[in-house]
């Protein structure tokens, strides 16, 4: 892809890549340059398999930059796409637009000059480097959309939900039943029946 010689004034795009090393990138030049040094990653029309549920609506776009400090690298990003999810009022299908955060250090396994294995150290949140001096951004990037995702998405903020009486959504016709409320068991099996007949006389 000829994008090992990248540098910050030219950002490499990423497009629309969906292997497993989708975003894998060797940072081996990066820490020869030494703390200070940086590099601008640009994500344009990226979709991932999320798995877990999880299912992107739109493209992600955004910008991730790779910091070398003195230990290793800090990942900065900010990205956005969209979820496809499910009001939890009405239940109807909603897209909803998220914002992605990525900050996580990356430390080397080991040594750029010597290659001697450099100790795993204690904590094991902290992303590892590959022995070739790589880093997969997409497990980052993975957990970060993870961590966005809605509790409870809403259509819009003021949906009213759904009819206690017959089950259809209250932002959807008149719902006044008025004394004599119709049994929504019923209500659901003659909607079954309209639907399976194809006919509404
Ligand atoms: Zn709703
Ligand atoms: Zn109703």
């Amino acid at each position: 892809m000829g994008r090992a010689g990248a540098r910050p004034a030219a950002p490499a795009p990423v497009t629309a890549r969906r292997s497993a090393s989708a975003l894998e990138e060797n940072v081996a030049g990066l820490l020869a340059d030494g703390p200070g040094a940086h590099r601008d990653i640009e994500v344009h029309d990226l979709r991932l398999d999320l798995g877990d549920g999880l299912e992107q609506g739109s493209p992600i776009d955004g910008s991730i930059r790779l910091a070398r400090t003195n230990r290793g690298l800090v990942v900065t990003g900010h990205l956005r796409t969209t979820l496809r999810e499910i009001c939890v009022r009405c239940l109807a299908p909603v897209e909803v637009p998220i914002a992605i955060v990525i900050d996580e250090e990356a430390l080397p396994s080991i040594d750029l000059l010597s290659g001697a294995p450099l100790d795993p150290g204690v904590d094991p949140e902290i992303v590892r480097l590959t022995d070739h001096h790589e880093i997969d951004l997409e497990p980052l990037l993975a957990d970060a959309i993870s961590l966005a995702q809605p509790i409870a998405p809403v259509c819009r903020p003021d949906c009213p939900g759904l009819c206690m009486v017959c089950g259809g959504e209250l932002a959807v016709g008149d719902h006044d039943h008025g004394e004599a409320p119709i049994d929504p068991r019923l209500e659901a099996l003659r909607l079954f029946e309209v639907d399976e007949s194809g006919r509404t006389g």
